[in-house]
């Protein structure tokens, strides 16, 4: 759908002029299991977002539709409450964090179409969140910062959502910049932009289509892992409040003698957190090669040290190694599912996919997709 298509359906349905709002999606090139740690992480928002089309109402009520799932929702923002639509659970959570902060929020109509994939890892869910935000802020009139967006719409989605999440996907919804990826210290959310110079490569995402069951209670299992780590360091260097204040040497003496697999989980994510540092100063130099290298280096340690890759991410990840148009591949997200995030020369990308959806249907029985992303820019009003 087009803006004006958008408009128009919102006209079609709430019979009034929408103010138009779009959020995008994001990948995330490197830093994966780090935000948690105190880390860094470096997320980009996509070309591919959510738009949210709204108007003013007279009363209090709220009017939802969303274009994905033909369907309709109503409240108030008198009496804002989770309700059996998923859906509308990301949007009245956003709604219910603006009341909770004392804003006055009018009644509203809301109109919502995206073509971020839905559940792939791209973020579909902060790009509705962002969207919902930006629009509330912008229709009421409200003064509310970028960063101050992006904490009440991750609130939301833990509150409403039940997805405990970080501030990576909101952050990058928010403050996306087109041909920049942003380095996020998720200890103090100082954060750098830094140019993506993809000459002649693309990110491509490859979407498993699987979800296994593990992911949630492994994700919670990694972080008790981690902080488990931390605390014996800490005994010995107060200092030491994340897994980003250590280092390679305190995980040998205070980690590996007590557990030698709680070991290589926080050597995962200490490995990882430099890898950021050493893929953001290759992107600043130009060297594609040296980023792929290092997202080759964390897909092994997401799958052999941290153990959350899965057999289908990994034959993907497999698939592509050794090739020489595809210069870095990697898991993307969680784990145990959803997306690999790969850099290949832009003339081999269709041959490529080709070539491995009929592998992946061969070995597991299963579609590919395949997401061309190219950068884009962080919510706006349009
Ligand atoms: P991801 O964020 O990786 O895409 P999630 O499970 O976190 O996956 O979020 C997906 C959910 O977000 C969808 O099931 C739906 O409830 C909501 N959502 C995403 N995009 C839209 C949309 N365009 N319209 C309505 N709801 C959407
Ligand atoms: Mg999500």
């Amino acid at each position: 759908m087009t803006a004006e298509s958008i408009k128009k359906s919102f006209i079609d349905i709430f019979q009034t002029e929408p103010v138009l709002v779009k959020s995008p999606g994001r990948i995330n090139i490197i830093g994966e299991h780090t935000d948690y740690n105190g880390g860094l992480v470096m997320p980009a928002a996509i070309d591919k977002g959510v738009y949210v089309a709204i108007s003013k109402r007279n009363d209090q009520e709220i009017h939802l539709y969303a274009e994905s799932f033909q369907s309709t929702c109503i409240s108030s923002v008198a009496a804002i409450k989770k309700t059996e639509l998923s859906w509308a659970n990301y949007i009245l959570g956003v709604a219910n964090e603006f009341v909770q902060r004392g804003h006055q929020l009018s009644g509203f109509n809301l109109y919502i179409y995206g073509n971020v994939p839905l559940g792939a890892g791209l973020s579909s869910s902060a790009a509705v969140e962002c969207a919902t935000a930006l629009a509330l802020q912008y229709i009421n009139g409200l003064s509310v910062s970028k960063m101050e967006l992006a904490w009440l719409s991750q609130k939301a989605e833990h509150t409403f959502a039940g997805v405990n999440c970080g501030i990576m996907d909101q952050f990058a919804a928010v403050f996306g910049k087109k041909d920049h990826a942003m380095m996020l210290d998720c200890r103090s959310m100082e954060y750098e932009y830094i140019p993506l110079k993809l000459e002649g490569y693309k990110f491509v995402l490859l979407n498993t289509n699987v979800k296994h069951s593990l992911s949630d209670s492994a994700y919670n299992e990694r972080r008790e892992q981690c902080n488990k780590g931390v605390s014996w360091i800490k005994s010995h260097h107060p200092e030491v409040h994340y897994l980003r204040d250590a280092d390679l040497a305190m995980l040998e003496e205070h980690v590996k003698p007590k557990d030698e697999n709680v070991y290589l989980k926080c050597k995962y994510v200490v490995n990882e957190i430099e890898r950021v540092k050493k893929a953001a100063q290759a992107l600043k130099n130009g060297d594609l090669k040296e980023l792929g290298a290092l997202m080759f280096q964390t897909h092994e340690g997401l799958s052999k040290d941290y153990e959350v890759s899965c057999k289908e991410l990994d034959f993907l990840v497999n698939q592509v190694k050794g090739l020489a148009y595809v210069l870095g591949a990697r898991m993307m997200g969680g784990g145990f599912g959803g997306c690999t995030i790969n850099v290949v020369k832009e003339q081999e990308i269709d041959a490529l996919v080709d070539k491995l959806s009929s592998l992946y249907l061969n070995e597991f029985g299963l579609k590919l997709d395949a997401y061309i992303v190219e950068t884009g820019i962080g919510a706006e009003v349009i």
